[in-house]
């Protein structure tokens, strides 16, 4: 499995759209290298998990392609991870030599309101009728792909009151990928779910994605987003439960303006808490 990890910033970018913090003035003198932008993460050049505003920057700064994406993975609806006016221009004069005419989005209710309310006025029929978007329920496992090699796990994050944020566990030919932003210490019942289904399988997880919002500081027990003592705590979860196995490995992103994310920062995370600190463009296989 291929991730490719595009946007690594939280909801406001790093540095932060209309901000003037010393976080954001020094990011900004230190230029491209040390921006976090909104979340997106690639599998395989074709499976997009989110999909920001910043997806069409990351086109241009990565060369990641968007017209080969078969299928998106919608966290939730919170704008920076899903910026759906874009799918607009996914048809008609403005996109030739599409790869795969049909795109799968899956995700929860309020996915598909929003896919609604931001393409209403200009999405054509013709533009339309090439992108399902496909309802998930959480806890209810959904195999796709053109020979069915995806198999979706949707679990609840403990993320928003207004509509039930998911998270994804997702099984590709044997490999194993847990994608966990944006939340806090996952619920309880996310956990025994998560558990039953693997320890039923005999699978682990391969590779976590932990939600980093806060960084280095403890968000605790009922934070939507988690720091590096909250990630360490759910590692331990985990291992307990026989989520992970020893040789399972960790990549933190969504970071926050307020916590300053500065590169020297994220190799310290790196060095104390054995995890890899994503940043924009960064691709790991395993
Ligand atoms: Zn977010
Ligand atoms: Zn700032
Ligand atoms: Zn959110």
């Amino acid at each position: 499995m291929k991730l490719q990890f595009l946007g690594t910033g939280a909801a406001e970018g790093v540095p932060a759209v209309f901000c003037n913090c010393a976080t954001c003035l020094e990011i900004r003198k230190r230029g491209a290298r040390e921006f976090h932008t909104r979340s997106q993460l690639v599998i395989d050049g074709e499976l997009s998990v989110d999909f920001p505003p910043d997806a069409y920057h990351h086109s241009l700064s990565f060369g990641a392609d968007l017209s080969a994406f078969k299928y998106i993975l919608v966290t939730h609806s919170h704008m920076d991870h899903f910026y759906a006016h874009d799918f607009i221009l996914r048809g008609y004069k403005y996109s030739d030599g599409l790869p795969k005419k049909k795109l799968q989005i899956f995700g929860n209710a309020e996915v598909k309101k929003v896919f609604e309310e931001c393409t209403r006025r200009e999405l054509r029929a013709d533009v339309k009728e090439n992108i399902e978007i496909v309802e998930l329920i959480p806890f209810v496992p959904v195999t796709f792909g053109d020979k069915g090699e995806y198999t979706v796990f949707p679990l609840k994050a403990q993320h928003s009151k207004t509509e039930t944020a998911l998270l994804y566990f997702l099984e590709k030919n044997g490999q194993t990928y847990l994608h966990l932003t944006d939340t806090g210490r996952l619920p309880k019942e996310s956990l025994d779910e998560l558990q039953a289904y693997l320890n039923a399988k005999g699978k682990f997880v391969d590779f976590v994605t932990f939600d980093c919002t806060f960084l280095f500081k403890e968000a605790g027990e009922v934070s939507r987003h988690m720091g590096l003592p909250d990630n360490v705590a759910m590692r331990e979860e985990f291992l307990r439960r026989e989520i992970v196995s020893d040789s399972t490995r960790y990549a933190i992103t969504h970071y926050s303006h307020n916590n300053q994310p500065f590169s020297e920062n994220l190799r310290k995370a790196e060095k104390e808490y054995g995890v890899i600190a994503a940043y924009d463009g960064l691709t790991i296989e395993f």
